[in-house]
């Protein structure tokens, strides 16, 4: 049993020593102190469904045996930064990504966080191309450094300091409450117009690149329509520019249908980047790209102390070990699709549910106060949050306002879990 101090006492630290930006989701704060599978143990032993997965980082499931096995024995053996000497754990890891990647994405970087990849991905966009100007997406989230909050578009992530030069954002492709909805079969092409438009507008013609989440999941689970990306791709590449796919959430095997999810939009990325799941819970993220950009790269010395070093390589190496193993991909796309199916049936019956949507376990559902007005419920989805962890289940938030539940769990959860989370959602609903 935990033995530690209380809840109430690490509040009260870290009120006094921490960051006065942090956050809790939960007005009755939990603590966290284990973790196993898919669920997670407060303090006192009580077990949650990790609906959330640690913030879509948990992919293969907590303390998984496997990985564990691989870490502790690295970590038993040799703890090191650098890549100034070889390691094999770094170079077969590489090996590994690379076979999961289409055409010629086989140059892997590894660096310590979403943030610090995408930061990458946009300097290899510029200095290969020699262009400035980047297109990202409107509501995205692409990290918290100079360069992540620039390539960002929410104003509750972004500070008022000058980071956004060079960054245009377009219209975003959202089916729900964009101008072209699911019903239209050109939505994808007419969204991705707008790329074109801001290219010819805001610009003088010529980009670094386009970058996008491949789902949007800060954003709240924005799956945009087909052929989206292969539109934004051709306009962006039209004008000089290579295209980066951010796959920190929906990369894995999480969308059930691939591997990766720009692969759900039929495309082809100049260079990919990926945090999060990646590492099943340490601090692991990569770019992959070509060695035609990466060669630019090489122009100048470019260096990551802890990036690729050699406990998180055999983490990550493990984790991909587990997820081809445990068929995980296919159990992301059974369970996603039985969830989805049973929050189709849940929308029938509670109005406030607007919308349901994702793909694999990467599903959002967005609660609004009026079906025709669209007005965001973000109190009553702030409350929704609370009732479920009270019943034992953790969920996410997302979108602008917060109105947008997301349940992204770790991708071993079973039907019992399913129905699980399901009753509860349905239980949580009817108290409002
Ligand atoms: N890209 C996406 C799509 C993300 O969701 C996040 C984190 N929420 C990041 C990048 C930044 O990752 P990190 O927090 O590891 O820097």
């Amino acid at each position: 049993p935990y033995t530690g101090p209380s809840a109430e006492e690490v509040l009260r630290l870290r009120k006094e020593f921490l960051s006065p930006a942090l956050f809790l989701y939960y007005k009755k704060p939990v603590m966290f102190v284990e973790g196993k599978g898919q669920y997670i143990f407060d303090e006192k032993g009580r077990r949650y469904l990790d609906g959330l997965g640690g913030i879509v980082t948990i992919s293969v499931g907590h303390c998984h045996p496997h990985v564990l096995e691989a870490v502790n024995k690295q970590n038993a053996t040799l703890q090191h930064s650098t890549t100034i000497y070889l390691h094999p754990n770094i170079a077969e890891f590489g090996q590994k990504l690379a076979s999961k990647m289409p055409g010629d994405l086989k140059v892997c970087y590894f660096v310590n966080s979403g943030s610090e990849a995408n930061d990458l991905a946009m300097l290899m966009a510029r200095a290969y191309t020699g262009n400035y100007d980047m297109i990202a997406l409107r509501n995205s989230y692409h990290g918290g450094n100079a360069s992540g909050m620039a390539a960002t578009s929410h104003s509750t992530w972004k500070f008022n300091v000058p980071h956004s030069f060079g960054v245009h954002h377009a219209m975003a492709p959202d089916p729900y409450r964009g101008p072209y909805g699911r019903n239209d079969p050109d939505a994808g092409k007419k969204y991705a117009a707008d790329v074109k438009n801001l290219i010819d507008f805001g610009t003088s013609g010529q980009i670094a690149g386009f970058i996008a989440e491949s789902i949007q999941g800060v954003g709240g689970v924005i799956v945009f329509p087909d052929g989206y990306l292969k539109h934004a791709y051709e306009h962006a590449r039209a004008a000089g520019g290579v295209c980066i796919a951010d796959e920190v959430q929906a990369g894995f095997a999480r969308t059930g249908t691939h591997y990766w999810g720009f692969e759900t939009q039929g495309v082809i990325p100049d260079i990919v980047t990926m945090a999060k799941g990646i590492g099943n819970g340490c601090p692991l993220a990569a770019v992959v790209t070509t060695p035609q950009i990466a060669s630019v790269l090489a122009k100048r010395i470019h260096f990551n102390t802890f990036g690729g070093n050699p406990v998180v390589c055999a983490q990550g190496k493990a984790v991909m070990e587990v997820i081809e193993k445990e068929n995980l991909q296919a159990n992301a796309l059974n369970m996603g699709s039985y969830v989805l199916a049973g929050l189709e049936r849940l929308k029938e019956k509670h109005n406030i549910i607007g919308d349901v949507r994702g793909k694999g376990l990467m599903l959002g559902i967005e609660l609004v106060k009026d079906r025709t007005t669209k007005e965001p419920a973000k109190s009553e989805c702030a409350q929704i949050l609370e009732t479920c962890k009270d019943l034992g289940l953790l969920l996410g938030k997302g979108g602008l306002t917060g109105n947008i539940i997301r349940f992204a769990p770790p991708m071993c959860i079973n039907k019992g879990d399913a129905d699980f989370m399901l009753e509860v959602f349905d239980a949580a609903f009817s108290t409002l």
